[in-house]
């Protein structure tokens, strides 16, 4: 193949300068902008069926994906998928600069002018660096996916197998346009008798800490969960503190169980996650007065290699436990104290530790009340609907309502998943198509060490949250019913194409563009590795596997 750096270097500049912020119409014009380009390819003049540009389900702002696909000479069911989003972040933060956020050559000379720490300013005065945004997540990583699918369909005859690009919208929203591609490549495989053997992502890799002059090819990628927990406690008067059980105490006694815990951390392939953070915690008492909090929500980002969400829900109520016996210690020990401090009598106070899974709220209300409470449920679920509150407002909403219908108001924890869900996908290498993937990437890095001056490294998950996730999901219908049980808004709200995931299930790649920044307004691409060496390593491993 030609050195195809340039190319992918025009075709990347030119998609940037196409804004296309997530939630906007730029989506569209992006999508639309690459459809053109690839129906002029040739291959795709001759079969103008191998490329669509389709609709996403249910999108009331009417986005579109692209999906092309070349079927090689060489007869296989093989096939990869080559995927990008074609959105972006927002760009309120560039500021003054806003305008010129997707203008590549005007931005960097107006960045030059203000003042930034030493690393940013000597690249502002490199040649190598493209400031903007989009340039890095991940319009190059787009653009060589594009090239590619061009240079390949010009060799079909060495091509065993099918290669299928997506380019979707939605990746820095709520994925909705890989959800939607996902159903269509199920029912592609389904007609074509295909079956996936890898995705190759093309997003944005950079270092892993300050210095650190490493590129990252990823096999297998991160997953996330959002645990909630909804603590109820006892209201009391700030007058007869003892006589309640103060729920910001039991919460702060949670968080510190969860929060950063590194025994959370889920370690697979010898790469260990992050361990959960807080995202949220707020109590539910709306005015000020001296009674006591009764209730508090909070909610956790938890990052997954191997732990499926029935295991997650497992370690958390451990925790739920732990933090709760704690805090009845803590209580007695201070109560105690007073007492002997006041002269009063002291005895035990009566708080047991209790925690449920909204699984278990919801079958203890429903034995209670028998099954009339599933319509009652469903009546909820649509009222609630109707308000149109945020994911989590609603997933809380539902479990405050379910509570409600208890009849035990005893203090107590009860723990749920709100969306969103990403899957983890663990490339073992034990299957034989997993092996034969671990092995083309290899051999792939290792020709690409030898031509050039860079340290690429393999790892085993692309650690940054992306559309990779929903290449794969557990075949194991006990864990997905343990999510789908465990997740209020589910199926109303919230769905993932559970099916259509599983029958596409295959390990994926993150091969991508080097650079710097992501998401922030010193979001830059480096020339070097991204338009020699990346695309080397993307070609090659694609002819490995379809060889
Ligand atoms: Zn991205």
């Amino acid at each position: 193949m030609p050195d195809l750096g340039e190319k992918i270097k025009r075709l990347s500049m030119e998609l940037t300068r196409i804004a296309s912020i997530v939630g906007t119409t730029g989506e569209i014009r992006a999508a639309g902008y690459i459809y053109e380009y690839l129906k002029k390819v040739n291959y795709f003049v001759q079969n103008p069926g191998n490329l669509q540009l389709k609709d996403l389900k249910n999108d009331p702002l009417n986005r579109k994906y692209i999906m092309a696909f070349l079927e090689g000479k060489k007869t296989s069911p093989n096939t990869i998928l080559l995927l990008g989003h074609i959105d972006t972040v927002g760009v309120d933060d560039y500021g003054d600069l806003k305008e010129y956020a997707t203008e590549p050559e005007i931005l960097k000379s107006m960045l030059s002018k203000k003042s930034f720490d030493e690393e940013i300013k000597s690249d502002l005065k490199s040649d190598n660096w493209i400031f903007s945004r989009g340039i890095f997540d991940m319009k190059t990583g787009v653009a060589s996916q594009m090239v590619m699918l061009e240079e390949f369909s010009k060799h079909l005859e060495k091509l065993r197998g099918n290669l299928v690009f997506i380019g979707v919208p939605d990746e820095e929203g709520n994925s909705s346009g890989m959800l939607s591609a996902v159903q269509d490549l199920a029912e592609l495989t389904k007609q074509k008798g295909w079956e996936f053997i890898a995705a190759i992502d093309t997003d944005y890799m950079t270092g892993q800490y300050a210095g650190d002059e490493k590129k990252y090819v990823y096999v297998g990628t991160v997953g996330k969960l959002l645990p909630c927990f909804y603590v109820y406690g006892k209201e009391t008067h700030v007058g007869e503190a003892f006589s309640g059980l103060d729920a910001n105490l039991l919460a702060s006694e949670l968080i510190k169980e969860i929060d950063l815990n590194y025994d959370l951390c889920d370690v697979a392939g010898g790469e260990a996650t992050l361990p959960p953070i807080s995202l949220h915690q707020r109590d539910l008492k709306a005015e000020y007065s001296v009674q006591t909090v009764n209730a508090v929500n909070l909610y956790f980002n938890f990052a997954t290699h191997k732990s499926q969400p029935d295991e997650v829900l497992e370690k958390l109520k451990q925790k739920a436990i732990r933090a709760f016996d704690n805090t009845i210690k803590r209580l007695n020990e201070n109560y105690k104290k007073y007492c002997e401090l006041s002269g009063i009598p002291f005895k035990k106070l009566p708080w047991q530790s209790k925690v449920l899974t909204f699984e278990e709220l919801y079958k203890n209300v429903k034995d209670e009340a028998g099954n009339e409470f599933e319509g009652k449920f469903e009546a909820l679920i649509d009222e609630l609907l109707k308000k149109g509150a945020d994911d989590r407002e609603f997933s809380l909403r539902v479990v405050q309502e379910v509570h409600k219908h208890y009849s035990d108001k005893n203090p107590m924890i009860i723990i749920y998943f709100a969306p969103p869900f990403y899957p983890h996908i663990f490339v073992e290498g034990e299957s034989p198509r997993e092996a034969k993937l671990l092995s083309a990437v290899e051999e792939a890095v290792e020709e690409a060490r030898a031509k050039s001056k860079y340290d690429i490294v393999i790892k085993k998950f692309y650690p940054y949250i992306s559309d990779l996730s929903y290449c794969g999901i557990s075949r194991n219908e006990e864990s997905i019913k343990k999510l789908v049980n465990n997740m209020p808004a589910w199926p109303k709200k919230y769905s993932l194409p559970v099916e259509a995931i599983q029958q596409i299930n295959m390990p994926v790649l993150n091969i991508g563009p080097y650079g710097r920044d992501a998401h922030k307004l010193t979001e830059r691409l480096s020339q070097s590795y991204s338009f020699d060496t990346m695309p080397f390593i993307l070609e090659k491993t694609i002819e490995r596997l379809l060889n």
